[in-house]
């Protein structure tokens, strides 16, 4: 019992999702003595389920994030899971097999109303206890509560977006990733020469939307219908942008997309595509809405407000440029319609 108690004190002493995740996996693998417990994603793209390993411990080893090979690939397709799939399908608490060498996997989906994000997976030589499934189960219950209380503290209440409070630190694990992924380049030349930039180049991608002529939404149809707007776009951002990709509320009508590895050429199609679907939807009752775009890509070795403020003078150029387009600064730069102005001001535009 001092170990259970000692774990719950751990789990819920952190402020931060990751530190939960390993902090569950630990409890879990210590109580249930499993030799491998995982924290699995359930990522839905378009339509689609698919399993992504977030965190895992093993018998004898530390717990740690798990690296994903492929940031760019949702996962594994849940039906490569087929006792999950249909416990998922069915909205059962738990799914449970053993494989030919008589090993017994548990499933345990963390349920959120009728949405289950997060999934517990424990493996375990042996059938599972009832004790042990009674424990392991009020620890699924303080993770679900204290994963809400997290979700409510860094999302904004209206849209349900990310709120500006956690960008800087999903920026600097973006910009951490990219410095990572940067280092891993240089030190591998592919050719012996210094590697040149090229268009092709994967990289991280900072994007401000701001719906165009939003006061006049308000003003013609009431606030609850530019709230109802709000929401409406906040869903198409997500719909719009990958389960990698990060969508900000930053405040009033104005978003902040964080773009993981793409190209140039993947990221222009992506916002554009985003650009587009906001274009051609039919918001009840106030019909068309546009919105404009700035976006630039992110660099290890500059400030963040250095990379909002370049992004903004971009979204300022769509703004005075007839609205309903999507702005790159560097292109803006090179093309010598926009000169360089860095200032520390990250004052709203709009
Ligand atoms: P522009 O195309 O230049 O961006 O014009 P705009 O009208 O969108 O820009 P402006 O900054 O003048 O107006 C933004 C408006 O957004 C003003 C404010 O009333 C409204 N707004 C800010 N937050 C909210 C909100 O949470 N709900 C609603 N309904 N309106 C909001
Ligand atoms: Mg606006
Ligand atoms: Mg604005």
């Amino acid at each position: 019992m001092d170990s259970l108690l000692k774990h719950m004190v751990d789990m819920t002493g952190h402020r931060d999702h990751t530190m939960l995740d390993i902090s569950v996996i630990s409890a879990v693998q210590e109580l249930a003595s499993a030799t491998q417990t995982r924290v699995l994603s359930l990522v839905n793209v378009r339509g689609q389920l698919f399993v992504r390993p977030r965190a895992i411990i093993e018998r004898g080893q530390p717990a740690r994030m798990e690296e994903i090979a492929d940031p760019a690939s949702p996962g594994e397709p849940i039906a490569q899971y087929p006792a999950l799939a249909r416990c998922i399908a069915q909205h059962e608490s738990s799914a449970d097999y053993m494989n030919a060498a008589g090993e017994h996997t548990l499933w345990l989906p963390i349920w959120m109303g009728d949405k289950a994000d997060t999934c517990l997976e424990i493996i375990n030589p042996t059938p599972y206890t009832s004790d042990t499934i009674h424990i392991i189960g009020g620890i699924v219950s303080v993770y679900r509560n204290f994963q809400n209380l997290l979700d409510y503290s860094e999302r904004d209440s209206l849209t349900g977006l990310l709120n500006r409070k956690t960008f800087d630190d999903q920026l600097s694990k973006m910009l951490q990733a990219s410095s990572v992924e940067q280092d891993a380049l240089v030190a591998v030349p592919p050719d012996g020469h210094e590697r040149r930039q090229h268009s092709d180049e994967e990289k991280q991608w900072l994007a401000v939307v701001d719906v165009d002529h939003f006061k006049a939404v308000n003003d013609k149809f009431g606030h609850l219908y530019g709230d109802e707007v709000l929401i409406l776009i906040a869903n198409l951002l997500t719909s719009s942008f990958r389960a990698q990709d990060r969508v900000f509320r930053f405040g009033g009508e104005e978003f902040v997309v964080l773009l993981r590895s793409s190209t140039l050429e993947n990221a222009k199609k992506i916002i554009e595509r985003f650009r587009k679907n906001v274009e051609e939807h039919e918001f009840p009752q106030v019909g068309r809405v546009t919105v404009s775009v700035g976006f630039v890509s992110i660099s290890a070795y500059e400030a963040p407000v250095i990379i909002l403020g370049r992004a903004d003078q971009a979204l300022y150029y769509a703004k005075s440029h007839g609205r309903n387009m999507a702005c790159h600064y560097d292109e803006l730069v090179s093309s010598g319609r926009l000169h360089t102005v860095e200032s520390n001001d990250t004052a709203e535009f709009f």
